[in-house]
């Protein structure tokens, strides 16, 4: 039982001329332009990160980063539902609402968009932290944009303490690649320290569809992931380069195996989101990763060079390190 563990979060909007809009959204933070610029919604941020009552609480950041069109925001939604209701799975009927999933083929916006309200967590120890989940989009089809989705996955990993990393299927030699890639685009924006740059890494399969080598799940990702990141003296330099790089990054890196939603959520354009069409070993896998990731003990505060951030402080990095990108 999570418990009642959520807060309101009430804005200040005093700053602000426009209307107040309480509902909670998500907000574009971020954004990737055609001629492959970044911008910034400060104010946005500002706004979000800087409320009373959150701007001094450690903050834990969730991503979740990958290829486009693999399922990520339907994931997140259900990571809202769980911040939002003890009860968390839903009703069979209720169509599932957040973050934009779906969208057809039309192409997304490159950039990142968090949740607005960000909620308050009580975690075991007796801190209260605040928890704020980003989504973020990338397209990795081509070679212009593939720069701006490892922009993009650097800063959020950056930026994140538990970054998910939604692949398909399998955990292919290029995943890895673009793994590297990205981090080494983050790490290299970054101050030279002695501690490991990035915190928590995820690696989430989605439609995994060898359960009976590797179940479902958190230790059959485990044994799966120690597999794929083995690094052996017969190997290619370059394959193990790039697994001692993952490894030289993370503090923590870990995988889940998710099995196939059903026909109906990968194909029928009408689906909503209701838990009804969606098949039962999802729903089961769907139960154990996401308290997994979210559970009060389980949340990674934000730490840069060894020290806890707060919401204040993660607007300061957010800032500081899109500059860099920036040029
Ligand atoms: P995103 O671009 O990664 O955020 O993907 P979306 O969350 O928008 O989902 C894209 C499509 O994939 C939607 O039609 C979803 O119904 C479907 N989808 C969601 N989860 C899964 C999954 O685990 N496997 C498959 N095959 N499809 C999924
Ligand atoms: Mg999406």
């Amino acid at each position: 039982v999570i418990g009642s563990f959520v807060d309101k979060n009430v804005y200040d909007w005093s700053s602000e001329d426009e209307e107040p809009d309480t509902r909670a959204r998500p907000v574009q933070v971020l954004v990737v332009k055609d001629d492959h610029s970044f911008e910034l919604d400060e104010a946005a941020l500002s706004r979000i990160l800087l409320a009373e009552e959150l701007r001094d609480r450690e903050v834990v950041a969730v991503s979740v980063a990958g290829a486009f069109r693999k399922g990520k925001s339907f994931l997140m939604d259900f990571m809202l539902r769980y911040m939002y209701n003890q009860d968390w799975l839903g009703e069979p009927d209720e169509p599932l609402t957040g973050f934009s999933w779906r969208g057809g083929s039309e192409r997304e916006t490159t950039g990142i968009q968090i949740w607005s309200e960000v909620f308050l967590v009580d975690k075991p120890d007796g801190t209260k932290v605040a928890v704020l989940l980003m989504d973020t989009q990338g397209t990795f089809d081509s070679q212009s944009t593939l720069r701006d989705s490892a922009t993009v996955f650097a800063l959020s990993t950056m930026i994140s303490s538990m970054q998910v990393y939604n692949i398909s299927q399998n955990i292919q030699e290029d995943d890895l690649q673009h793994l590297q890639l990205f981090t080494e685009y983050g790490r290299l924006a970054m101050e030279e320290t002695f501690l490991k740059p990035f915190q928590s890494m995820i690696f989430l399969v989605r439609d995994w569809s060898f359960p009976y080598e590797f179940p479902y799940g958190q230790e059959g990702g485990m044994k799966f992931l120690e597999k794929r990141l083995k690094i052996s003296e017969n190997q290619h330099e370059e394959l193990q380069n790039v697994r001692k790089h993952i490894h030289s990054c993370f503090t923590n890196i870990s995988c889940f195996l998710m099995p196939h939603p059903g026909l109906k959520v990968a194909t029928n354009p009408h689906f909503d989101g209701r838990l009804k069409e969606i098949d039962q070993e999802f729903i089961s896998n769907l139960q154990v990763l996401v308290p997994w990731l979210l559970g009060p003990k389980n949340l990674d505060v934000k730490e840069i060079n060894g020290s806890k951030i707060t919401c204040r402080g993660l607007l300061e990095y957010f800032k500081a390190y899109i500059k860099i990108y920036q040029g």
